[in-house]
Protein backbone atom coordinates (compact mmCIF):
# COMPACT_ATOMS: atom_id res chain seq x y z
CA UNK A 1 0.00 0.00 0.00
CA UNK A 2 1.44 3.40 -0.86
CA UNK A 3 1.49 5.92 1.64
CA UNK A 4 -0.99 8.03 -0.08
CA UNK A 5 -3.24 4.95 -0.07
CA UNK A 6 -2.55 4.42 3.40
CA UNK A 7 -3.67 8.47 4.31
CA UNK A 8 -7.00 7.39 3.00
CA UNK A 9 -7.75 4.42 4.82
CA UNK A 10 -10.68 4.57 7.29
CA UNK A 11 -9.92 2.48 10.14
CA UNK A 12 -13.29 1.60 11.97
CA UNK A 13 -11.43 1.71 15.85
CA UNK A 14 -10.70 5.63 14.83
CA UNK A 15 -14.52 6.27 14.15
CA UNK A 16 -17.47 7.21 16.46
CA UNK A 17 -20.76 5.47 15.47
CA UNK A 18 -22.78 7.53 17.29
CA UNK A 19 -21.69 10.73 15.90
CA UNK A 20 -24.40 10.56 13.77
CA UNK A 21 -27.39 9.61 15.78
CA UNK A 22 -25.78 12.87 17.84
CA UNK A 23 -26.24 15.04 15.19
CA UNK A 24 -29.74 13.56 14.49
CA UNK A 25 -31.16 14.63 17.63
CA UNK A 26 -30.19 18.40 16.73
CA UNK A 27 -33.43 20.38 15.95
CA UNK A 28 -31.42 22.36 13.58
CA UNK A 29 -30.60 19.56 11.25
CA UNK A 30 -33.48 17.74 9.58
CA UNK A 31 -33.02 14.51 7.23
CA UNK A 32 -29.15 13.94 8.03
CA UNK A 33 -30.18 10.25 7.51
CA UNK A 34 -31.73 10.31 4.15
CA UNK A 35 -29.24 11.14 1.83
CA UNK A 36 -28.88 8.73 -1.12
CA UNK A 37 -25.15 9.94 -2.04
CA UNK A 38 -26.71 11.61 -5.58
CA UNK A 39 -23.90 14.14 -5.24
CA UNK A 40 -26.31 16.95 -6.39
CA UNK A 41 -25.17 19.16 -2.96
CA UNK A 42 -21.82 18.92 -4.28
CA UNK A 43 -22.44 19.51 -8.59
CA UNK A 44 -24.33 22.64 -7.31
CA UNK A 45 -22.32 23.95 -5.02
CA UNK A 46 -20.56 27.42 -5.60
CA UNK A 47 -17.77 26.93 -3.75
CA UNK A 48 -17.15 23.39 -4.70
CA UNK A 49 -16.96 24.67 -8.16
CA UNK A 50 -13.95 26.91 -7.55
CA UNK A 51 -12.32 24.60 -4.70
CA UNK A 52 -9.99 21.82 -5.27
CA UNK A 53 -10.93 20.20 -2.07
CA UNK A 54 -14.23 21.46 -0.62
CA UNK A 55 -16.51 18.96 -1.61
CA UNK A 56 -20.14 18.83 0.48
CA UNK A 57 -21.10 15.44 -0.63
CA UNK A 58 -17.38 13.74 0.89
CA UNK A 59 -17.82 16.05 4.29
CA UNK A 60 -21.10 14.41 4.78
CA UNK A 61 -20.04 10.98 4.20
CA UNK A 62 -17.43 12.05 7.06
CA UNK A 63 -19.87 13.01 9.20
CA UNK A 64 -22.05 9.89 8.87
CA UNK A 65 -18.98 7.58 8.86
CA UNK A 66 -18.37 8.59 12.98
CA UNK A 67 -14.90 10.24 11.20
CA UNK A 68 -15.51 12.89 14.15
CA UNK A 69 -12.24 14.54 14.68
CA UNK A 70 -11.41 14.41 10.75
CA UNK A 71 -14.83 16.27 10.16
CA UNK A 72 -14.13 19.07 12.93
CA UNK A 73 -10.44 19.28 12.01
CA UNK A 74 -11.01 19.62 8.25
CA UNK A 75 -9.96 23.12 7.54
CA UNK A 76 -12.75 22.53 4.64
CA UNK A 77 -15.29 23.30 7.09
CA UNK A 78 -14.97 26.83 7.08
CA UNK A 79 -14.99 27.34 3.44
CA UNK A 80 -19.06 27.13 3.21
CA UNK A 81 -20.25 30.13 1.97
CA UNK A 82 -23.83 29.02 3.76
CA UNK A 83 -25.77 29.85 0.58
CA UNK A 84 -28.51 27.00 1.06
CA UNK A 85 -28.51 26.28 -2.72
CA UNK A 86 -27.69 22.34 -1.18
CA UNK A 87 -30.46 22.27 0.82
CA UNK A 88 -32.66 23.67 -1.88
CA UNK A 89 -31.82 20.93 -4.44
CA UNK A 90 -31.17 18.03 -2.02
CA UNK A 91 -34.35 15.37 -3.69
CA UNK A 92 -34.01 13.71 -0.32
CA UNK A 93 -34.89 17.38 1.72
CA UNK A 94 -31.26 17.23 3.28
CA UNK A 95 -30.55 20.36 5.19
CA UNK A 96 -26.79 20.06 4.31
CA UNK A 97 -26.02 24.00 5.17
CA UNK A 98 -27.45 23.26 8.95
CA UNK A 99 -25.78 20.33 9.37
CA UNK A 100 -22.09 22.49 8.52
CA UNK A 101 -23.48 25.11 10.97
CA UNK A 102 -23.63 22.41 13.59
CA UNK A 103 -20.64 21.20 12.53
CA UNK A 104 -18.71 24.41 12.99
CA UNK A 105 -20.55 24.89 16.41
CA UNK A 106 -19.60 21.60 17.97
CA UNK A 107 -15.84 22.53 16.18
CA UNK A 108 -15.68 25.66 18.07
CA UNK A 109 -16.49 24.03 21.08
CA UNK A 110 -13.62 21.42 20.73
CA UNK A 111 -11.60 24.22 20.37
CA UNK A 112 -10.94 24.00 16.63
CA UNK A 113 -11.23 27.90 15.28
CA UNK A 114 -9.52 28.44 12.17
CA UNK A 115 -6.75 31.25 12.99
CA UNK A 116 -8.51 33.66 10.61
CA UNK A 117 -11.60 33.33 12.33
CA UNK A 118 -10.28 33.61 15.55
CA UNK A 119 -8.36 36.91 14.67
CA UNK A 120 -11.99 38.41 12.75
CA UNK A 121 -13.66 37.69 16.62
CA UNK A 122 -10.64 39.20 18.26
CA UNK A 123 -11.11 42.53 15.78
CA UNK A 124 -14.88 42.60 16.47
CA UNK A 125 -14.32 42.24 20.44
CA UNK A 126 -11.46 44.78 20.53
CA UNK A 127 -12.44 47.43 18.31
CA UNK A 128 -16.13 46.62 16.85
CA UNK A 129 -15.29 45.82 13.02
CA UNK A 130 -14.34 42.17 11.81
CA UNK A 131 -11.22 44.25 9.71
CA UNK A 132 -9.18 47.46 10.87
CA UNK A 133 -9.75 50.43 9.12
CA UNK A 134 -7.15 52.19 8.46
CA UNK A 135 -6.67 56.41 9.35
CA UNK A 136 -6.38 56.91 5.50
CA UNK A 137 -9.41 55.23 4.76
CA UNK A 138 -11.12 57.51 7.37
CA UNK A 139 -9.78 60.08 5.60
CA UNK A 140 -10.82 59.18 2.43
CA UNK A 141 -14.41 58.35 3.83
CA UNK A 142 -14.85 62.19 5.06
CA UNK A 143 -13.34 63.61 1.81
CA UNK A 144 -16.16 61.56 -0.20
CA UNK A 145 -18.81 62.91 1.93
CA UNK A 146 -19.59 59.81 3.85
CA UNK A 147 -21.20 60.31 7.38
CA UNK A 148 -18.63 58.68 10.04
CA UNK A 149 -18.68 55.12 10.35
CA UNK A 150 -21.24 54.21 13.92
CA UNK A 151 -19.49 53.60 17.06
CA UNK A 152 -19.38 49.51 18.18
CA UNK A 153 -20.80 48.94 21.26
CA UNK A 154 -18.04 47.36 23.23
CA UNK A 155 -19.61 46.67 26.40
CA UNK A 156 -22.50 44.52 24.60
CA UNK A 157 -19.55 42.41 22.58
CA UNK A 158 -17.63 41.88 25.53
CA UNK A 159 -20.86 40.46 27.46
CA UNK A 160 -21.70 38.30 24.39
CA UNK A 161 -18.41 37.01 23.91
CA UNK A 162 -18.17 36.11 27.97
CA UNK A 163 -21.93 34.55 27.47
CA UNK A 164 -20.81 32.62 24.65
CA UNK A 165 -17.03 31.56 25.96
CA UNK A 166 -15.86 32.69 22.67
CA UNK A 167 -12.41 33.72 24.83
CA UNK A 168 -12.41 30.61 26.65
CA UNK A 169 -12.81 28.67 23.37
CA UNK A 170 -9.76 30.65 21.42
CA UNK A 171 -7.56 30.34 24.51
CA UNK A 172 -8.05 25.98 24.30
CA UNK A 173 -6.38 25.83 21.40
CA UNK A 174 -3.91 28.55 21.39
CA UNK A 175 -1.47 28.65 18.55
CA UNK A 176 -3.59 25.73 16.82
CA UNK A 177 -6.59 25.77 14.14
S1 LIG B 1 -27.96 16.30 -2.62
FE1 LIG B 1 -28.83 15.44 -0.76
S2 LIG B 1 -29.11 13.28 -1.15
FE2 LIG B 1 -27.75 14.07 -2.73
S3 LIG B 1 -25.69 13.67 -1.89
FE3 LIG B 1 -26.24 15.73 -1.29
S4 LIG B 1 -27.16 15.54 0.74
FE4 LIG B 1 -27.14 13.49 -0.18
S1 LIG C 1 -24.56 26.18 1.64
FE1 LIG C 1 -22.36 25.74 1.62
S2 LIG C 1 -22.21 23.60 0.98
FE2 LIG C 1 -24.25 24.31 0.44
S3 LIG C 1 -24.11 24.98 -1.68
FE3 LIG C 1 -23.79 26.80 -0.41
S4 LIG C 1 -21.58 26.92 -0.10
FE4 LIG C 1 -22.02 24.86 -0.88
Amino acid sequence: MTEENESEVIRLSETDPQFKYELSKNSEIENLMLCMQCGTCTADCPVARFSGTYRPLKMLRMALLGMKSDVLSADELWLCASCYTCTDRCPRGVEFASVLRVLRNIAVGEGYIPDGFKELGLNVLETGYAYEISDSRMRKRENAGLPPLPKSNSKSIARLAKLVGFLKQVKKREGGK
